[in-house]
């Protein structure tokens, strides 16, 4: 819904990038005066950082949430990932307009939306989608949880009429997004994760279903065909359901193809993505593209050129018959199941696992091991739960850092196996995130390849 800020007072919490770009935006469109708000103080965050908020004439105020500013406030924008505050919660008491920055960016924006939520494969999806979106010729900007955030769309012709606005978006950037007109809103799965801020899994996916509650008629709601909860979920909102995968769904399988509703074909060979999981990714996001109107040719240039992102089931090396894979993106049990099914059938892998537990059950992980599995190597704060949950299935061992773990790894893999980092956990006891994870493998793994290699006994 547009709207304007012509003259109010914006105050914004968490000085991260989507927050800099939103009080930045606040400041262009016309806002009276924008302040930042972050607990950390100017030499956590970084004097030269601070110093370019002051002279955008953002006024900053660091190491703590003054109530009275909150209050004096016509609009707080909350970065992703805020916690709950007191604060907050007082100043919408009192009337403030509490919203994410997905929201307050949305009122300066015209294009149309395709919006990607999910507990697992939504950035996948959200630059698959957007590759296509692209080809079929309409200025696109990708973006939202995944690289540059929403107000930062504001201004391009992608956020003008006839422009097209993919986004990636999280349950917290959900959890404060009300009138945001998703043209098509795609549901991937909802899975245990995030249950140390959600409490339960019905929390969650309360949050992850706000994508479809400001949808109407002439939108669409774009869920897995397979998944009765996620239909049912979808089912909630104003737009009609449209489905992937299974035998009925809009696009579906059949024989070496996927096909869609509209009569196209495109062979499964386009896909560099491997893995069951990227077909339904790839699924997915030829619905939406379809039903923001993409052509059949612009489908197939952009499945054809999509080779996957960084971290996600990447090749890092072969060696002696060892295939070497980094899926650091795994930070949760359902994710790295779909990993090791990705793996190619007749393969065994030696699994490199662990990090920050994230509260729930690492069972789901139990038959693929017991098929696939030649050894498990465990790294990091979880180890000795994760090991209680798995260790009768295959050989455990337990390496100190990334790099033991890999130098373990290889000594229990054989020719013929793979290596496989999904750690089922959280990067965050042992790494900034996910990425420097997985850099850090991927740099062992080309470091040892080479020299030679003791066998473990396992
Ligand atoms: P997200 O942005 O939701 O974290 P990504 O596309 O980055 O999703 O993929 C994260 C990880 O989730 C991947 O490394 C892969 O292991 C797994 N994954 C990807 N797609 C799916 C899917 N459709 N279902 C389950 N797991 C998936």
């Amino acid at each position: 819904m547009q709207r304007s800020i012509d003259g109010k007072r914006v105050a914004v919490i968490g000085f991260g990038r989507s927050g800099a770009a939103a009080a930045k935006l606040a400041m262009k469109m016309g806002a009276r005066e924008v302040v930042m708000q972050d607990k950390r103080d100017a030499v956590e965050l970084g004097d030269d950082k601070v110093l370019e908020l002051a002279r955008d004439g953002i006024r900053p105020e660091l190491g703590g949430h003054k109530a009275q500013t909150l209050l004096e406030s016509d609009v707080i924008v909350l970065s992703p990932g805020v916690p709950k505050l007191e604060a907050v919660d007082a100043a919408e008491k009192a009337g403030v307009d509490v919203v994410s920055e997905i929201e307050f960016a949305s009122w300066f924006i015209k294009g149309e939306y395709i919006a990607v939520t999910g507990t697992n494969g939504k950035s996948t999806v959200t630059t698959l989608i957007g590759e296509i979106v692209k080809a079929s010729g309409v200025p696109t900007f990708v973006g939202g949880n995944l690289g540059m955030p929403l107000s930062e769309a504001v201004g391009t012709p992608a956020a003008e009429d006839g422009g097209a606005l993919v986004v990636e978006l999280s349950s917290y950037q959900l959890e404060r997004t009300k009138t945001v007109p998703f043209r098509v809103a795609v549901l991937l799965n909802v899975t245990p994760d995030h249950l140390d801020r959600y409490g339960t899994l019905a929390a969650y996916a309360s949050a992850k279903q706000r994508i479809f509650l400001s949808q109407t008629s002439r939108d669409f709601a774009v869920v897995p065909a397979t998944d009765p909860a996620m239909v049912a979920m979808a089912s909630a909102g104003g737009a009609p359901v449209q489905t992937y995968g299974g035998p009925q769904g809009d696009v579906r399988v059949d024989g070496d193809s996927i096909v869609d509703r509209w009569g196209a074909r495109y062979p499964r060979s386009l896909l560099k993505i491997r893995g069951s999981h990227n077909v339904e990714n790839a699924m997915a996001a030829v619905l939406a593209a379809r039903l923001l109107g993409a052509g059949e040719s612009a489908v197939r240039e952009g499945l054809e050129k999509f080779e996957g992102l960084p971290h996600r089931m990447q090749f890092v090396a072969e060696e002696d018959g060892i295939s070497y894979f980094n899926d650091s993106k795994a930070t949760n049990v359902a994710a790295a199941v779909k990993a090791l099914e990705g793996v190619e059938p007749g393969r065994r892998v030696v699994l490199v696992a662990g990090g920050r537990d994230k509260g729930g059950s690492y069972g789901p992980m139990r038959p693929l091991l017991e098929k696939k599995g030649r050894a498990l190597v465990l790294v990091g704060e979880a180890t000795e739960l994760m090991k209680a949950q798995l260790e009768d299935l295959v050989p455990v061992r337990h390496a100190d850092d990334m790099f033991d773990a890999v130098r373990i790894a290889r000594g229990c893999a054989r020719k013929g196996d793979v290596v496989l980092l999904a750690p089922a956990c959280s990067s965050l006891d042992m790494f900034e995130n996910y990425e420097e994870r997985g850099r850090v493998f991927s740099a062992a793994v080309k470091a040892l390849v080479g020299t030679s290699r003791q066998e473990e006994d396992l």
